[in-house]
């Protein structure tokens, strides 16, 4: 007689807890504005608290620029494109990326740190994603500033003066490169407003951008609220506006700068169509549809957070899915297990939950897998949303949180159809074997950036940037540096 094997264990396999260490950065109580090349307190004296979204906990005073701030700000980065920034040639431009790109590689573990305590974000998303991207855009930005005359934009390209450039509070080190090292390699000088509840990782740039010895005023960084940003876009003595955030923003600012000659570049929200094929490799297209809406939370403009699945293996997908989100580990975002953190604010989290509500209300299915939310800070489950129709908020509108709807297509034209209705227009995903098909699925999708059997790939060489609701204008590659080159 042959013993029978033991049952299995009940309990899943549990993670030890494995907290990176938050001694590696010092946080100051206190910090100023970063005007010509150093912190100084806001004119008026104002200031206001950054907190860990993960506990409520209050990690520094920030100083909150007002007029007089952005006008100093202005008149430092005019000052050093005439003198210094300007002149130069690209030649010893491209040393200075190359410090910054070295010196945020250097520092990397504090950045990955005080981004995760600033943000909520999982510390293993700012550790591999944000800060190694981030200085990817330095040093591939490096390589262009001394080769721009032979890019393509004629025998001798000029920058465009001061570049004004506000920034969101999702991914915030990301966005700074993204803004500042294009610029920079064109020649041109930068005032950046990070967002408020955010400033931290762009204040330690700042700090990096003195190492690396940079002239007095070619980055300056005002920290403030809304009324900042609005008073930096709105200001004369800016020759281009660069702005990542929402709609109704931008479309505030396009209004603004209309008939200023001003140059403008918009990256705005997104609605994207994560469309699966019945003939995708299954599992895979489960982990993208994981990638693409709940990495960094859902806080991402391009994520997948409507999923099309072909009728005839919607059920399959479906089930998998939860399967999937049922091994997802929401918690701690300084802990390296964690895949799901905090949602950043109190304000975005209201926002979360007033768009499910309406997603029940409405008619759709809720389901999110058993996880025990933290009692402090601002949390949310991962959700999925099955039984969706288009006409549903949940559907149409940027949520910006970790929740997915689902929506079901028979035919490729269908999904193209059902894909494109939406006022967005950023990016798209489509898993499918054929490549054929991924060809005439990317022809028809009105979205700046499609990926194929992947989702969310970022690299410095690959413009970015949507049209319709989206924005207009490109970040990355060669198309990117074209924003901030005259002509
Ligand atoms: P905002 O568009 O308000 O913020 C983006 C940046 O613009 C921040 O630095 C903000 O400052 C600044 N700002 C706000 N008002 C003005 C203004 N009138 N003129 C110039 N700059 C301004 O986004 P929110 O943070 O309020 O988020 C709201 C919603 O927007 C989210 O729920 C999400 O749906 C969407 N969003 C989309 C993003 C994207 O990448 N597509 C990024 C962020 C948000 P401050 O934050 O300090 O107030």
């Amino acid at each position: 007689m042959v013993d029978a094997a033991p049952p299995a264990p009940e309990s899943a396999w549990e993670y030890a807890p494995a907290p990176e260490s938050r001694e590696i950065v010092s946080i100051a109580p206190g910090y100023g504005l970063f005007i010509n090349g150093e912190f100084t307190p806001a004119a008026d004296g104002k200031h206001f608290t950054t907190l860990n979204p993960a506990t409520e906990e209050p990690l520094a005073e920030v100083a909150e620029a007002g007029e007089r701030d952005v006008d100093r700000a202005v008149a430092a980065a005019r000052t050093a494109f005439e003198r210094t920034w300007g002149p130069m040639p690209g030649t010893d431009r491209a040393k200075y990326l190359y410090r910054i790109a070295r010196a945020i590689q250097e520092r990397a573990r504090e950045f990955a740190v005080l981004e995760s305590l600033d943000n909520g974000k999982p510390i293993k998303e700012s550790r591999d994603v944000d800060v190694p991207l981030a200085a990817a855009h330095f040093f591939y930005h490096a390589g262009w500033a001394d080769k721009l005359e032979h890019a393509g934009f004629g025998p001798q390209p000029r920058p465009l003066g001061v570049a004004g450039q506000v920034i969101p509070w999702n991914f915030p080190l990301l966005m700074a490169a993204w803004k500042l090292a294009p610029a920079l390699a064109a020649g041109n000088t930068c005032v950046l407003k990070p967002a408020e509840t955010t400033p931290l990782t762009a204040l330690l740039l700042a700090e990096v951008i003195q190492q690396a010895g940079l002239p007095p005023g070619t980055v300056n960084i005002l920290t403030g609220d809304g009324a900042t940003g609005q008073a930096l876009v709105s200001h004369p003595g800016v020759d281009k506006i660069a702005f990542t955030g929402s709609t109704e923003v931008g479309k505030e600012i396009l209004r603004a700068v209309a008939g200023t000659g001003r140059k403008l570049t918009l990256e705005l929200g997104g609605k994207a169509a994560n469309v699966v094929f019945d003939d995708a490799p299954l599992d895979q297209a489960v982990e993208g549809i994981v990638n693409g809406i709940f990495f960094n939370q859902g806080h991402v403009c391009c994520a997948g957070s409507r999923l099309l699945v072909q009728e005839s293996v919607a059920d399959m997908v479906l089930d998998r899915l939860k399967r999937r989100l049922g091994t997802l580990r929401l918690g701690d975002p300084l802990d390296k297990n964690t895949d799901i953190g905090a949602i950043n604010s109190r304000q975005q989290l209201d926002k979360i939950e007033q768009l499910t509500a309406a997603g029940e209300a409405e008619g759709a299915q809720r389901w999110s897998p058993p996880c025990l939310l933290p009692t402090a800070g601002y949390w949310f489950p991962p959700t999925v949303f099955s039984g969706v129709s288009q006409s549903h908020r949940i559907a149409r509108e940027e949520i910006f949180g970790p929740v997915l709807s689902v929506l079901t297509f028979r035919t490729p034209e269908e999904a193209v159809a059902k894909a494109n209705n939406t006022p967005y227009g950023l990016s798209a995903g489509v898993w499918t074997d054929k490549g054929s098909r991924i060809l005439w699925m990317t022809q028809r999708l009105r979205a700046g950036v499609v990926w194929a059997n992947t989702y969310n790939r970022f690299d410095p060489a690959s413009p970015f940037g949507g049209y319709r609701e989206s924005g207009f204008g490109r970040e990355g590659g060669r198309h990117g540096l074209a924003a901030y080159i005259d002509g």
